[in-house]
């Protein structure tokens, strides 16, 4: 293995523990950021994020607020407790767990939110907003992902970027935010012709894709740097596994720089809906934002 492994982990951390000062800083002016995390029915890996962001939303001394409907709950019960939290001047973050059930209009939920409260960045005004380069709440894993590349590499401007996986919430404002810092970037999806080709054109190759280790090493540019924002559950000698999209161990003998799952991007989404938060919060208080 040559690639030097990225971890996220420890920059979450430092990402968490500089989100936990400023917090400390506004505390001593009266002010205390909440953050509302609401949750429709019992799906169990929605369970465990809503739990783990909740925990960190306290270590960072934030005030954390959990709103939890059954999974049979009606689209203007669901209206009625976004616009709750829209009005509470304690919630300055609101963060509608995904996916929701199937009966509900994610759209027309996730657009009920009050934009300045619109921690996840996916309320369409954050949406325009990002795309036309204007100031924006900036959806959490591709942040998350350009804060660790903009530590490593520093300067992007000209790079190759190709970014797999076109989701409105991770490959399209990945691919934004890459555009914004001057790379030339590739959009890739299920219809991309000669994908492998595509990736190793790459000086940046993201992939988020959902599928268990598709991006393997003869798909890289020698020294690229590869984030992996897949998270696959996959079952190996009767445990369960996580791992990405990235077959790591053949892509990590080629690439110059690697993200691990787990230990990579999955850390950094749940620092930067922190960091957002606050963000968040000096915005509606007319504050300076934080660095
Ligand atoms: P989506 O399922 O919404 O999107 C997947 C994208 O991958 C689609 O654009 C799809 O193309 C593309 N795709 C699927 N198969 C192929 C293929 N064979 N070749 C090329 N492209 C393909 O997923 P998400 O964006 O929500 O998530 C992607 C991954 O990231 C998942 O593993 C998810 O668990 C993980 N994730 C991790 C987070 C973290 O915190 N680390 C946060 C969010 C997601 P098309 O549009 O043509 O169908």
């Amino acid at each position: 293995m040559s690639a030097k492994v990225i971890d996220g982990k420890a920059f979450a951390a430092r990402v968490r523990a500089q989100v936990a000062g400023h917090v400390a800083g506004l505390k001593e002016r009266g002010i205390v950021p909440g953050l509302a995390v609401v949750l429709v029915g019992e799906d169990p890996a929605s369970q465990v994020y809503v739990r783990n962001k909740g925990k960190m939303t306290v270590e960072v001394g934030m005030h954390g607020i959990e709103r939890r409907l059954p999974a049979d709950a009606t689209e203007p019960e669901l209206l009625s407790v976004i616009a709750a939290l829209n009005a509470d001047p304690a919630v300055h973050g609101i963060l509608v767990q995904l996916p929701l059930p199937a009966h509900l209009d994610a759209d027309l939920v996730i657009n009920a939110i009050d934009p300045a409260k619109d921690v996840d960045g996916f309320h369409i005004s954050n949406v325009g907003l990002l795309g036309t380069g204007q100031k924006a709440m900036v959806p959490c894993t591709p942040l998350g992902s350009l804060m660790l590349l903009r530590d490593l590499l520093g300067d992007l401007s000209g790079l190759e970027a190709v970014v797999v996986g076109r989701s409105n919430i991770v490959g399209k404002p990945m691919a934004q935010l890459l555009l914004a810092q001057n790379c030339t970037v590739t959009l890739a999806h299920s219809r991309t012709r000669s994908l492998p080709d595509v990736c190793r054109r790459a000086d940046i190759l993201v992939a988020a894709v959902g599928r268990p280790r598709m991006i393997r090493g003869d798909w890289v540019k020698p020294g690229a740097t590869v984030i992996d924002v897949g998270i696959n559950r996959v079952e190996a000698e009767g445990r369960t596994r996580l791992v990405g999209d990235v077959d790591f161990d053949s892509v990590a003998s080629v690439a110059g720089a690697i993200t691990p799952v787990p230990g990579g991007v999955g850390p950094m989404t749940i620092a930067c809906l922190l960091a957002n938060t606050l963000t968040a919060c000096c915005r509606i208080h007319g504050l300076a934002e934080p660095e």
